[in-house]
């Protein structure tokens, strides 16, 4: 039997119909509907002539031997947000499975080269606010001692919650010997933005994940009576904020791909009676070349300093994370090319604002590329979450063509 995409899409309704409710998708990771999501996943992998185990920090890697012990990797993640969509990581898995479904078939169960899957543990962060986990671990990016404590609405820790499920925090670095062999690692995602829909393509390549620069901002002005204190003689914390609000929009704006956004503002003391003392607002940038995030960060600075002083303010900044970008390989980059185009058509290349996976296994060292299929309305992390189903069996054939033309480099390389 060859690849079969319709299946993948009868997979993913599957899925839904036993991890969802009627908010959306339940699959938290470390969570009962998890476990659940990834033992009917495990059931799938009975009839195929794989090993499968889990890893130290709860990555499920299954491995289709080959020929040659080089590896290609394709994987994504089974867990969701609360209240999730019904393709946001487990397309990429499930597509996954039936890529390594056609290479066992095609050559008998032992393909040129090994063909492996994984399924990711917890991607989304969303219940400890610590996103990539099982990837970081496996990439040796991983933060133990600064993961360990944090804690869910619930205050159970993340240690614990872990250990629950059988897995260990200290053993994580256990996860790296899973890199041994790895020549390639491919991931198909939906796109969770616009761009796609907005030029009416149904794919796209992506060329790497964007850097992030994410900070904290406080202008400081003073606390005053709203009736009075003249205009004149305010030091006014919220007008230096806004400001800067404004401005960051012509800051990203004069590059192509380029976003910044402030999430969030606070004022003190809040009130509707006295001018702003203080105004707590957060910035959030990303682009693709660190060289453009870095210039943005700084004409940023440089702004809400001269809007503090033209409002007789004082604004001080404190980093809250930050990551490089990670651009991905450009032979793979043009695999995924040639595979898109001889799929759909016409092939659009954009970065990937959301991070991935896919960015802890290139910051590994190993090649890595990632291929996007249209979101619509650009929705994602919400039940409305869609994606056409035309638009789904042509990414499912995408992703084998890339497959096959990245096995065959493998196999050359
Ligand atoms: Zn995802």
């Amino acid at each position: 039997m060859s690849l079969n995409p319709q299946r993948t899409i009868a997979e993913l309704q599957e899925l839904r119909e036993l991890t969802a409710d009627a908010n959306g998708a339940q699959r938290l990771a470390w969570s009962p509907v998890w476990l659940q999501a990834r033992e009917w996943f495990a059931a799938k992998l009975r009839e195929l002539p794989v090993e499968h185990h889990l890893d130290a920090a709860g990555n499920r890697w299954v491995t289709l031997a080959g020929e040659s012990e080089k590896a290609l990797l394709l994987g994504s993640h089974l867990d969701s947000v609360p209240n999730g969509g019904w393709l946001d990581g487990c397309l990429g898995v499930m597509s996954a499975l039936e890529v390594l479904r056609r290479f066992a078939t095609q050559y008998n169960g032992r393909p040129p080269v090994t063909i492996r899957l994984v399924d990711w543990a917890d991607e989304e962060g969303a219940r400890f606010g610590r996103s990539l986990l099982g990837s970081s671990a496996c990439a040796g990016t991983e933060s133990i001692e600064a993961d360990r404590g944090r804690t869910d609405r619930d205050g159970i820790r993340l240690e614990d919650a872990l250990r629950n499920c059988g897995v260990e925090i200290d053993r994580f670095p256990e996860a790296r010997q899973e890199r041994k062999n790895a020549a390639a690692y491919l991931e198909l995602h939906i796109e969770q933005g616009p761009v796609l829909e907005s030029l009416g393509l149904p794919l796209g390549t992506v060329l790497g994940t964007k850097g992030v620069e994410r900070h904290a901002i406080t202008f400081h002005g003073q606390e005053a009576h709203s009736g009075s204190t003249p205009m004149n003689a305010r030091r006014d914390a919220l007008a230096a904020a806004a400001k800067l609000a404004l401005n960051i929009r012509d800051i990203a704006r004069k590059h192509s791909d380029a976003v910044c956004t402030m999430g969030s503002l606070k004022t003190f003391p809040g009130i509707v009676t006295a001018v702003v003392g203080r105004c707590e607002a957060t910035l959030d940038q990303r682009d693709l070349d660190a060289q453009v995030l870095a210039g943005m960060y700084a004409e940023a600075q440089e702004s809400s300093r001269r809007f503090a002083a033209e409002e007789g303010c004082t604004v001080e900044w404190s980093k809250i994370w930050n990551i490089e970008p990670v651009p991905f390989h450009p032979t793979l980059i043009g695999f995924c090319e040639d595979a898109v185009r001889e799929t759909a058509g016409q092939v659009k290349l954009l970065p990937s604002g959301p991070l991935h996976d896919a960015a802890e296994v290139s910051r590994a060292g190993i090649p890595t590329v990632m291929l996007f299929v249209q979101s619509l309305r650009g929705i994602s992390h919400n039940k409305i979450e869609d994606t056409r189903e035309e638009h789904l069996k042509l990414a499912v054939a995408a992703l084998d063509r890339l497959a096959g033309k990245t096995a065959d480099w493998i196999q050359r390389s």
